[in-house]
Parts: C-alpha cells; sequence; structure tokens
C-alpha cells in the first residue's frame, strides 16, 4: 500500500499546490497507466481521474461516475467487486484487491484499493486505483503453456503428463478403473532424422505429434517425453478408447505419408509399450518406467509392433541392469577368463584348431554365459575392451603353445560386428600379430552375418585387406539368419560354420538333412572349409563325416576347457605324431 499512499500523496500535493489545476492533475495520473477513484468519506465527495478509457479499453469518454462504475464491470464479476473493494468500509478492511473483466469480457482490470480509518475505525477516505491487466495475463498464460507443454508439438510435456497422470491414478483407484499407458517411440527416427535434417526432422515429429494431439480427449493425454518419444494416457481403456483401436488409428494414420513442407514424403513406423494400472505398477513413475522397458522389447523384436507388459520382461531386464552395473567392473578388472574349445579333422580325428570362448565368473563363483552378457557389452560398448582382451589373452596363449609344441593349430577368436567396424581394428590386430610374433594364417576371425546388414561395402572391404595380410575369415552360425547361399560367394571368407541347431535337426528330420549335405557340398565348391558346431554324438560326426563336411567341433569330440587342458591335448597330439 505504499505506492498506493505514495501516489495519493503526490497527487494530493499537486493537487493542492496547482489550485485545481486539472490539465496537470490529469497528466499526472495518464502518465502513470493508472485510474483512480477517490472518496472522501466525511465530505462525502468522489473524485475520478485517470485514463479510464485504456484502463478500461472501452471509449466512456474519460468521464465516470461511481454508479455507472458498475455498468463498466461484466455482470459476472460485479458481485465479487462490490464483496471486495465497493463494501470495504462495512467490512473494515483496510487493503484489497480484485480482479474483474470489462463489461464486454475484453478486458481485465485490476483493481487495488485502501481504506484510511480514524482512530474510532470510522472509515475517512477510500482510494482505489485501477490498472488493465490483459496483456500481462495474456503473457502469463503463454509463460503457463510453456510450463506445461511441449513447445513444438504443444503436446503436454512430461512433468504435466506425469501431473495428469497422477490424477488419472488416483480418479481410477477411487473409481475402481484402469489405465493403460502407451509408450510411443519413432523407429529408426535418428536415420530419418539424419537424412532430413534437424529442421525438416523437427517437422516430422510436429506433424506427427498433431496426430497424437487429435487422439486427445476427456479420458486420453499424451505427452511428448523427448526428440521422438510420446506418452499416451487412456482412462478407463475400453471400446473406442482401448489400447488396440489407438493403435490402429495410429497405424492407419502412418500407412499414409507425411509430407513436410519441402515436398518430401515420409513413411515411418513406430513402436508401442504398454503399461496397464493396477497391474503393471501403482504409481505414474512406475507405469512409465515399465511401458518404457516393454517398448525396448518391441524394437528388439522387429519393431513396428507393440508389446504389452509382462512380468518376464521386467525381470529379464532387470536381470540384464545387475549384469550390466557388474560387467563394468569386470571390464576394469579384466575379470574373465578364455576357454578354448577343439576342432578336429572329420577324417582323420586329428585336431584341427581351436576356438577361444570366454568366461566370465560372475559373483558367486558361477559362469555368467556369454549369450546372456555379450550382447548387453555390445549394446553399451564394453564389448571393445573386453573383444580387445580376448585378441590380447588369446593371441598370447597361442604364441606360449607355438613355443612349445609344433603341431600348427587354427586359432579361431569370436569378434562382434562393433568390434570389426572400429577404424583401428586391423592396426590393433597387427600390433598384437607382430607383438606376440604369430603366423596370420593359423589366425581365424569368427563374425557373424549380422554384421553385414549396414556397411556392407566397408566391411567387405575390411574382411579383404585382413585376407591380404593372411588371416582367415569365418562366418559363424551360418544357417541362423538371412543365410542365403546365393550371397556366400560374394564373401570374401574361407570357412563356413554350420549352426549347431542344422546339426540338431539333420538326423531326424529329412529335409534338414537334405539341405546341410547340398549346403556342404556347395560351400566346397566355393572353396571354403565348413566346420560343424555343437556335434553331441556320434550318429551325428557319422552323418557329417558321410557327406564330406571338413571339420568337427561340439561336446562329442572336446568340451570348452582351459588352457593347460589344451595344452595337455597338443602334448597327447605330437605324441601320437611320434610314434
Ligand atoms: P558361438 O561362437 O557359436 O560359440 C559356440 C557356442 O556353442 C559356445 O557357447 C560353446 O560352448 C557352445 N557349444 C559348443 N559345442 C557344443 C555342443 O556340442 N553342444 C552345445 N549345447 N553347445 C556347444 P558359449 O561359450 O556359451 O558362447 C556362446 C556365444 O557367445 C558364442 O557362440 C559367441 O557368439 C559368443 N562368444 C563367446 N566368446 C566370445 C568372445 O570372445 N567374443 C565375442 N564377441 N563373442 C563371444
Ligand atoms: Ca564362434
Ligand atoms: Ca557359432
Amino acid at each position: 500500500m505504499d505506492e498506493l499512499r505514495y501516489q495519493l500523496d503526490l497527487l494530493n500535493a499537486l493537487n493542492e499546490k496547482l489550485n485545481g489545476n486539472d490539465r496537470i492533475y490529469k497528466m499526472i495520473s495518464d502518465i502513470s497507466g493508472y485510474s483512480y477513484i477517490y472518496i472522501n468519506f466525511m465530505e462525502e465527495t468522489t473524485e475520478m481521474l485517470g485514463c479510464w478509457d485504456e484502463v478500461l479499453g472501452e471509449r466512456i469518454g474519460n468521464s465516470l461516475d461511481q454508479d455507472r462504475m458498475m455498468s463498466y464491470i461484466h455482470e459476472d464479476d460485479r458481485e465479487k467487486f462490490k464483496n471486495t473493494i465497493a463494501d470495504m468500509r462495512r467490512n473494515q478492511a483496510e487493503d484489497a484487491v480484485c480482479e474483474f473483466r470489462t463489461a464486454q469480457g475484453k478486458n481485465w482490470v485490476e483493481c487495488r484499493s485502501h481504506v484510511f480509518y480514524n482512530d474510532y475505525m470510522e472509515a475517512q477516505e477510500q482510494i482505489m486505483c485501477f490498472r488493465q491487466t490483459t496483456k500481462e495475463r495474456a503473457q502469463n498464460e503463454e509463460l503457463r503453456y510453456l510450463a506445461y507443454n511441449d513447445s513444438l508439438t504443444g503436446l503436454y510435456n512430461r512433468n504435466y503428463f506425469v501431473k495428469c497422470l497422477r490424477d488419472f491414478l488416483e480418479k481410477a483407484e477411487s473409481e475402481n478403473a484402469n489405465v493403460a499407458l502407451m509408450f510411443v517411440d519413432i523407429d529408426d527416427f535418428k536415420k530419418i532424422n539424419d537424412s532430413l535434417g534437424l529442421l525438416f526432422g523437427d517437422e516430422l515429429v510436429q506433424d506427427f505429434g498433431l496426430f497424437i494431439k487429435s487422439l486427445q480427449n476427456d479420458h486420453i493425454i499424451a505427452g511428448r517425453f523427448g526428440s521422438d518419444v510420446f506418452c499416451i494416457a487412456i482412462y478407463d481403456p475400453y471400446g473406442s478408447r482401448s489400447v488396440e483401436m489407438i493403435y490402429r488409428n495410429m497405424h492407419d494414420r502412418l500407412r499414409k505419408p507425411f509430407v513436410l513442407s519441402n515436398k518430401a514424403e515420409i513413411v515411418f513406423s513406430v513402436s508401442v509399450g504398454v503399461a496397464t494400472y493396477p497391474e503393471a505398477g501403482n504409481t505414474a513413475l512406475e507405469l512409465i518406467k515399465n511401458a518404457e522397458i516393454v517398448l525396448f522389447r518391441a524394437k528388439e523384436t522387429g519393431k513396428n509392433n507393440l508389446q504389452y507388459f509382462e512380468k518376464d520382461i521386467l525381470n529379464e531386464f532387470l536381470d540384464n541392469v545387475t549384469i550390466e552395473q557388474q560387467l563394468k567392473s569386470a571390464v576394469d578388472h579384466e575379470d574373465f577368463l578364455l576357454y578354448y574349445q577343439p576342432q578336429f579333422y572329420a577324417n582323420s580325428g586329428k585336431l584341427r584348431g581351436v576356438e577361444a570362448l570366454i568366461r566370465w565368473p560372475g559373483a558367486d563363483g558361477k559362469f555368467i554365459s556369454p549369450t546372456d552378457f555379450i550382447p548387453i557389452a555390445e549394446k553399451n560398448g564394453a564389448i571393445i575392451p573386453i573383444g580387445n582382451w580376448v585378441m590380447k589373452e588369446a593371441l598370447r596363449v597361442y604364441a606360449a603353445w607355438t613355443a612349445k609344441y609344433e603341431y600348427p593349430v587354427v586359432l579361431s577368436i569370436n569378434i562382434s560386428a562393433i568390434q570389426l567396424k572400429k577404424d583401428n581394428f586391423t592396426d590393433q590386430l597387427l600390433h598384437l600379430i607382430n607383438l606376440y610374433d604369430i603366423n596370420p594364417k593359423m589366425l581365424e576371425l569368427e563374425i557373424t552375418e549380422s554384421i553385414f546388414i549396414d556397411d556392407f561395402e566397408e566391411v567387405i572391404d575390411k574382411m579383404k585387406s585382413l585376407r591380404m595380410l593372411g588371416i582367415r575369415v569365418s562366418l559363424d552360425d551360418f544357417g541362423t539368419g538371412f543365410s542365403s547361399l546365393s550371397y556366400l560367394k560374394d564373401l570374401p571368407i574361407d570357412t563356413l560354420k554350420i549352426d549347431k541347431s542344422f546339426i540338431d535337426t539333420a538326423i531326424h528330420d529329412r529335409s534338414t538333412n537334405i539341405i546341410t549335405e547340398s549346403v556342404v557340398n556347395m560351400v566346397k565348391k566355393l572353396g571354403l572349409e565348413t566346420v560343424a558346431e555343437g556335434v553331441e554324438t556320434q550318429e551325428q560326426y557319422d552323418f557329417l563325416k558321410k557327406i564330406e563336411c571338413d571339420n568337427i567341433q561340439g561336446f562329442l569330440t572336446g568340451r570348452p576347457m582351459t588352457k593347460t587342458d589344451i595344452e595337455k591335448l597338443l602334448l597327447e597330439t605330437e605324441k601320437e605324431l611320434g610314434e
């Protein structure tokens, strides 16, 4: 109220000094942008001054009396104004503030008022100060909008979405209803974004965001969580607002291209994870987390699909998180072992080589399977230090064997696609080959078909340059990937490893039997060596020998074993040869 008091004093002072010089008096109040009503209860006079046209935003001829004042206030706000401002004297209030709309509802006006009382609490004077707040409110509104909405799409932002989801859950709890949460992520968005450029990438997100927005109603809210991540919450999902319906809608929309302002027509798919209250979580954050976890599964299983929450997926995820945490420290401490599984020539039964297989002793001393941790390491990059360790350790051990034994064995090492694609891969390998003085012709790198999915040419070039150095390349797990025989002839490889799944069924399933035989025949014609993997029975061995598969690897002839056991095998082999 100091401000008001100051202005009143100022006006009074001026008033007195200028002795009713209305012109100057008005000028002062004009620049302040305020309008005033001053009431003197003792003298029963009311004075109004200021720029009323401006404050009320209406042409009122800049003359106004108290009764007419009411007619400029929106009829819905008149009562409020009367109770807070006009009746201050009766309520013995000193200060009051009230905001009201003007009669047509176009503008907002704030009124602050102060009543001066004497020692007997009799009101002496009242000053009311009016100012227009329309613009300010619009700005606040905008700020509020920015605080709650995503500026690109206009959808709720993460924070506000979570708040609304909480409201849904609270309501669902009292009404015994369900809430479904859909976590939607554009497939391969990074690629699309890279090819479109940032600006058009944003435009695409915006267009898709608008579509998502169109799904909203009283029961459906939507938010944008990250660059290409959207969340939709459905209260009491059934019928037209069921997850399936919304997903189908989305699918229908995605069938048609999004046309950008540069005329580019973009088609993309989305993957969706769904978590439902109360089964998949009780809190907003839990639901979001679980929907995101199952979204990853939707991505893993080929994208462009929808995955509902399942407890098993969550458990697997949590196991993986544990593995991931422990893996970090294992990498730091090089807490791994290498085992070696022998491979034998099918005909002679003599040792052909060994495949190095990594072993990771977990906290309880039991080995954690490489099939469980290698994919995680490939995802988080740990495969690089792990792969480097494997190469170094395998070559070091191999060098020690060659120093001791003359018998020539091939050393096979599994190489992850991520490892091979590193620029310095060949240099690093060469460095180790020189360091340990290894004959590159005895070194075989096992790679899988997945390596060719992206950057086909680049990978082929790299493989060619490795082979120029004398290093052998082996295609692992043949029969599990796309496994087209026609493309085999174009691959710069030396060896083909026929996957265990073939060997398992070849004996009893006639068609696999025939396929396996023709694969071996054809591969041999291409000049490649064949290795059968996972040979467990004599029957399988005999069959493979009959169809002239070159090499046998499996539990039947030898499990993965320590380097000491391999040394024993080498010693025996040399002894046999010496006899
Ligand atoms: P892989 O390269 O196909 O290795 C063969 C897997 O089959 C090994 O499993 C081996 O122990 C197992 N195996 C061999 N013979 C038989 C058999 O007769 N019966 C059965 N049931 N299994 C047999 P392991 O050691 O658990 O390795 C699993 C996978 O982990 C490997 O499959 C390979 O993809 C990966 N891996 C292992 N070590 C490394 C490594 O040092 N680097 C990379 N990048 N991956 C590795
Ligand atoms: Ca292998
Ligand atoms: Ca294999």
